[in-house]
């Protein structure tokens, strides 16, 4: 009998982990993915470094070695290529998954966009989504959030050497993109809407960061609220109310970023309006909807962060183990 065909709808860590579970364990898996391999790693700061040790970024039992402990983003872009070429992975890169028709039990068909702008149709025994978070920013909803000069993802400090830069958000990306700007000599200032520092913050990050603030070399900015982006300002209020224009020829907004399960509904699938997590059972990861599957961060609720690659990595064994005795047994 051919083998049952399991289509996955995103190449990102945890999409190409399940890939290989479910390949070990028998099926014809195609991943369709909208950029290309790690899409979201490939758009990280590109001077990232992990915050996790290599081994807990490994999947396929493949072992990640890297210079340091905490390998960089470049490092793990290696490290996945190699992986999927190490387990020829089927990958349809720059292939979009528009929507997924429910034929009958173990029976869909996946339509999908290709870059040249031809649509694609394929049948699947079943689908996993493993779509992520990154390409969905937390929007902060306010005038002049959309101009040119308002970012939510930080890539490099070059182009914002000497220019004022607005730096929003309290947590990781906030602060390393802080720290970068300052070294490549913008003139930084970071608004956030805590009273101090975050519990989030990596505790090896804050010591440099606290120092320059210090130092006067980095404006820190509590209890900050943004009510407004102008065109070379930023309008905000401290905790008293009292609302200023500060200059800002730059602004990165990081927000943070959240699953869109937007998709995974269109499909059927229900999400906790509490929790905002998807209804799944947390031991095969397959929805209330039988043969749809999710892996990876799009499995988490309100709090995004709960799913990251260290233990998103391990949804596809749970898929496989379970597509497996529905399919083998
Ligand atoms: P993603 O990696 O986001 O992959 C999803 C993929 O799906 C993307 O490639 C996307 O293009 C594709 N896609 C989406 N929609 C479609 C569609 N309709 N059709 C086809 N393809 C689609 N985690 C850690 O464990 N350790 C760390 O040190 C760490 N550092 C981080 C540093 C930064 C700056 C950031 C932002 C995050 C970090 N994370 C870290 C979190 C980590 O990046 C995510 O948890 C991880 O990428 C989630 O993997 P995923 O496979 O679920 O989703
Ligand atoms: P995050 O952890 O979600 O933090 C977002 C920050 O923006 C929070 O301080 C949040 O405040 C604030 N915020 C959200 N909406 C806002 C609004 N409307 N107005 C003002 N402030 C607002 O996002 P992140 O820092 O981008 O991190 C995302 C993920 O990447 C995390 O898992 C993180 O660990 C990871 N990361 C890893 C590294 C690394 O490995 N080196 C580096 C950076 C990031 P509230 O808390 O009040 O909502």
């Amino acid at each position: 009998m051919s083998k049952r065909k399991v289509i996955i709808i995103g190449a990102g860590p945890c999409g190409l982990s399940a890939a290989i579970e479910c390949e070990k364990a028998g099926f014809d898996v195609t991943v369709i993915e909208r950029g290309n391999i790690v899409h979201a790693l490939y758009r990280y700061p590109t001077h990232q470094q992990f915050f996790s040790t290599s081994e807990k970024l490994a999947i396929g039992d493949i072992p990640f070695y890297s210079t340091e402990r905490k390998p960089k983003r470049n490092e793990a872009l290696v490290y996945y290529r190699k992986v999927v070429e190490e387990y020829g992975l089927t990958i349809e890169a720059y292939e979009e998954v528009t929507k997924i028709d429910r034929l009958g039990i173990h029976d869909f068909k996946v339509t999908s966009v290709k870059q040249n702008g031809l649509t694609m149709e394929r049948d699947a025994h079943a689908v996993i989504v493993a779509t992520g978070y990154y390409d969905s920013p937390n929007y902060m909803h306010i005038p002049g959030e959309d101009q040119k000069h308002v970012f939510h993802y930080f890539h490099e400090a070059h182009p914002f050497y000497n220019q004022k830069v607005a730096v929003i958000g309290g947590k990781n990306s906030a602060i390393d993109a802080a720290l970068e700007l300052e070294k490549a000599g913008a003139e930084v200032s970071v608004y956030c809407r805590y009273d101090n520092y975050s519990s989030s913050i990596k505790p090896w990050i804050l010591p440099d960061f606290e120092s320059l603030v210090k130092q006067g070399k980095i404006m820190m900015h509590f209890e900050t609220e943004i009510h407004e982006i102008g065109e070379d300002t930023i309008s905000v209020s401290d905790v008293t109310g009292t609302k200023r224009n500060d200059r800002a020829d730059f602004v990165f907004a990081m927000t943070g970023y959240h699953p869109d399960h937007s998709f995974i509904r269109s499909m059927g699938v229900e999400v906790d309006m509490e929790t905002g997590r998807p209804v799944f059972n947390s031991e095969s990861m397959e929805t209330n909807v039988d043969g749809i599957y999710i892996a990876g961060v799009i499995a988490a609720g309100n709090n995004a962060n709960e799913i990251f690659i260290e233990n998103g990595r391990h949804h596809g064994g749970l898929i496989a183990s379970h597509l497996g005795a529905q399919f083998h047994d």
